[in-house]
């Protein structure tokens, strides 16, 4: 093994939560192909640390933290972003019979199926889309040029066309 991407990232999840291990490792962005299209660019890494342990209830769980810049797109002036990227989870691990027969509680909010092969870097892929903003915007006042906003553009030629259906109406 070497070379890009050589970092083990499939673990036993229930095994490796069961013996307390800690995982930490970098993800190039390119690598993230469904993190891209919400990137203006896909440069740069994010870093996780995964740990396995267990709950008051004894309970396997992973808790996973992630950091790293992204550039997203403002959806006001769609200049870049930068976005300052930090998720702390703590998900707990139910087999595929439990997660059926509904053995969990209203308070066990995020929770994912206990896997021999679970692969970290699809579960950091999958932690930083959630933790996107649905609209990403720059703060009030400190887009860059503004009045070329794209939403300011829709709306202008939304009047123009009313413009020139009012017009061919006469
Ligand atoms: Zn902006």
């Amino acid at each position: 093994m070497s070379g890009q991407g050589s970092t083990q990232t499939v673990i036993d999840s229930l095994e490796f939560a069961r013996t307390g291990q800690t995982l930490r490792g970098s993800l190039p962005l390119p690598g993230l192909a469904r993190l891209k299209d919400s990137l203006v660019d896909a440069l740069g890494m994010v870093e996780f640390e995964v740990t396995g342990g267990h709950d008051a209830r004894r309970r396997p769980i992973l808790t996973l933290a992630i950091h790293g810049m992204l550039r997203l797109q403002c959806q006001r002036c769609l200049g870049a972003l930068e976005h300052p990227l930090r998720v702390l989870n703590t998900m707990l691990l139910v087999t595929a019979g439990e997660s059926a027969a509904g053995g969990l509680d209203e308070e066990d909010a995020e929770w994912i199926e206990a896997s021999g092969t679970l692969d970290v870097a699809t579960l950091v892929e999958d932690e930083i889309m959630l933790s996107l903003p649905y609209a990403p915007r720059h703060e009030e006042g400190s887009c860059r040029h503004v009045g070329t906003a794209a939403a300011d553009g829709a709306a202008a030629s939304a009047f123009g066309k009313l413009a020139v259906l009012k017009r061919n109406s006469n």
